[in-house]
C-alpha cells in the first residue's frame, strides 16, 4: 500500500468559568471528539499552525498558551487507497471566549469538565493529552 504523512497542530483548549476549568471538545465527521486541530500549512510553524486552526474551527482568536506543555501522538489511517502515518503536536491553551462559531469542518462542539471531557473524547491518546495537561489545567 502507498504511504503518505500528515502533520496538524492543536491545542487543549480550556477555560474558566466560576472555580469550574472547561474543555473544548470537537465532533468530527468521521465521529470521533477530539480537541481543536488541523495541518500545519507551509511556512508556519506548530503554535501558529494551532492558533490558525483554533480561529478557523471555533471562531476563538484570543488563545494564550500555556507553558510546559508541548505533547506528540502519532497515528495511522487509511484513506483512498493510502496508508496515512500523522503525527499530531499538542499545546494547552486557555481562552476567556465562550462562544463558538463552528465551521463547516465539523458537527458540533461542547465545553465540559474534566471527568466528562475525560469520558467523551474518542481516542485513548486524546485522553492521554486531558491527563496530561491536567495538572497545569488545575494549578492555573
Ligand atoms: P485535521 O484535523 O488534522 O485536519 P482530519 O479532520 O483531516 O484532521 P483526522 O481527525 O486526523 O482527520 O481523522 C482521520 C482519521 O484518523 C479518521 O478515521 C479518524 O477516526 C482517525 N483518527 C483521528 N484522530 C485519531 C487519534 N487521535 N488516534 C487514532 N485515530 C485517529
Amino acid at each position: 500500500m502507498q504511504e503518505a504523512s500528515e502533520r496538524s497542530a492543536g491545542i487543549v483548549l480550556f477555560r474558566k468559568d466560576g472555580n469550574r476549568k472547561l474543555f473544548l471538545l470537537l465532533h468530527y465527521p468521521s465521529g470521533h471528539w477530539d480537541f481543536v486541530k488541523g495541518r500545519i500549512e507551509k511556512g508556519e510553524d506548530e503554535k501558529q499552525a494551532a492558533i490558525r486552526e483554533a480561529r478557523e474551527e471555533t471562531g476563538i482568536t484570543d488563545v494564550e498558551f500555556i507553558d510546559g506543555f508541548e505533547e506528540k501522538i502519532h497515528y495511522t489511517y487509511q484513506y483512498d487507497g493510502k496508508l496515512v502515518k500523522k503525527e499530531v503536536v499538542f499545546f494547552l491553551g486557555i481562552t476567556k471566549t465562550s462562544d463558538v462559531t463552528i465551521s463547516h469542518e465539523h458537527l458540533d462542539h461542547v465545553w465540559l469538565e474534566y471527568d466528562l471531557a475525560h469520558s467523551k473524547t474518542t481516542y485513548q491518546n486524546a485522553k492521554n493529552l486531558l491527563q496530561k495537561s491536567k495538572s497545569l489545567v488545575f494549578a492555573s
